[in-house]
């Protein structure tokens, strides 16, 4: 038995993602684990036997503890300020993104000081304005990479891009943006510098657009069950349940919650759960959401608050000490994190990258002896499937 509010993690789950992921794309695969890998804690280990070649993260700080946890694969970091700790990540044999001349610098001339080469990926803003070098930097990008690789201050192995569009595989923005990218690493070839990872998909494009592989995908939602283009099925790897703390049978119009926003239709059961906003349920969720008790979904209502969150049990004879399934990978019927991002006007990331420290995280172990749920499926070496 366990009190409390409890994150499963499935670890299986992300490791049969990654096997599927990297047959059906037969290219490499960067497993992105950012954020405290989308929030679902040390994956490295996982990722890593189940096929992932490289790994990926934003910042240093990021980097630095998985090679301390003894990582050995590649390791890029690609969001740094210009004065960030460069010195800790050459030493660790970190792989640093360039997103302009400034930053080239700054990263070459720790090299210098650290007397080793440092390995890095150019980094081309092909359209969305966010991060990695605008066009119009490019050239110039490009003219002192080269000087500083003649220096042995750095050597140039990779050049990387983001899609602003993916999501929406048929977008025109694909395309352009794709042809953008090319031209980028022609140019690069043009001022001498070879570099053999060219890296453009995430999830959406790796799964759904075979011409933007290249030598490379980034893949980070996918691993974790989340295709943003919703194309294809991949396995949630969290399931988040709750105690019922206490219910009470209240009569028909009896008001729920801050504000008294919501009030019963009928005499009935309320049970109430000790998860709420604090803990990265969504507010907006309010008057949406559900979950699961006894296997059956229960709305949830009146307001989220902060801690805690009631749900009308109905007919369903829930005592105190019973669970609450908030949500699962859906396979007993439970809710998914993509019902409650819907329901909150979100997206799946923002829900599984909010979960709050208060939840104990549990983790089950991959078993190479599992197959997973969708076997059957398994003889295809597509992902593809009628949604
Ligand atoms: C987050 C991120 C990724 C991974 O994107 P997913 O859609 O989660 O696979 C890849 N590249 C960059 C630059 C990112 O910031």
């Amino acid at each position: 038995m366990h009190d409390g509010s409890r994150l499963l993690i499935d670890d299986g789950a992300v490791a049969r993602n990654v096997r599927r992921i990297v047959r059906s794309t037969g290219t490499p695969l960067m497993a992105v684990l950012k954020a405290d890998a989308f929030g679902h804690g040390p994956q490295a280990a996982v990722v890593l036997s189940a096929g992932a070649s490289w790994i990926g993260v934003t910042s240093i700080e990021e980097a630095l503890p998985l090679r301390e946890l003894g990582v050995d694969a590649p390791l890029l970091s690609w969001l740094n300020p210009v004065d960030a700790d460069w010195a800790s990540a050459i030493t660790a044999d970190v792989d640093l993104a360039v997103p302009g001349v400034r930053h080239l610098f700054a990263i070459a001339g720790a090299a210098v000081a650290s007397g080793r080469t440092v390995r890095v990926h150019l980094h081309l803003d092909v359209g969305m304005a966010r991060d990695g070098a605008a066009a119009s930097e490019w050239k110039q990008l490009m003219f002192f990479a080269r000087e500083w690789e003649q220096r042995g201050a750095i050597r140039v192995v990779g050049v990387m891009a983001h899609l602003s569009s993916a999501q929406d595989p048929e977008a025109e923005e694909n395309v352009l943006e794709r042809q953008r990218f090319v031209n980028g690493c022609r140019m690069a070839a043009r001022a001498g510098l070879r570099p053999t990872v060219r890296h453009l998909a995430a999830t959406a494009a790796a799964l759904s657009r075979p011409d933007t592989r290249f030598d490379l995908t980034r893949v980070g939602a996918g691993l974790f069950g989340i295709d943003p283009a919703h194309r294809f099925a991949l396995e949630g790897a969290m399931t988040l349940d709750a105690p019922v703390v206490s219910v009470r049978d209240v009569r028909a119009g009896t008001g729920v919650g801050y504000g008294l926003s919501h009030h019963t239709d009928r005499d009935t059961r309320l049970a109430l759960v000790p998860l709420g906003y604090g803990d990265g349920l969504p507010r907006g969720a309010s008057h949406h959401g559900s979950v699961s008790i006894r296997g059956v979904r229960r709305p949830v209502v009146g307001l989220i608050s902060m801690d805690q969150l009631v749900v009308d049990a109905g007919d369903v004879p829930v005592v105190e000490g019973e669970r609450a399934v908030v949500f699962g990978p859906g396979r007993a019927g439970e809710p998914t994190v993509r019902e409650w991002a819907d329901w909150a006007g979100t997206i799946e990331h923002e829900i599984v990258t909010g979960l709050g420290p208060r939840i104990r995280r549990e983790h089950r172990a991959v078993d190479e002896a599992d197959p997973g749920p969708d076997a059957s499926d398994e003889s295809t070496d597509t992902l593809e499937r009628a949604r």
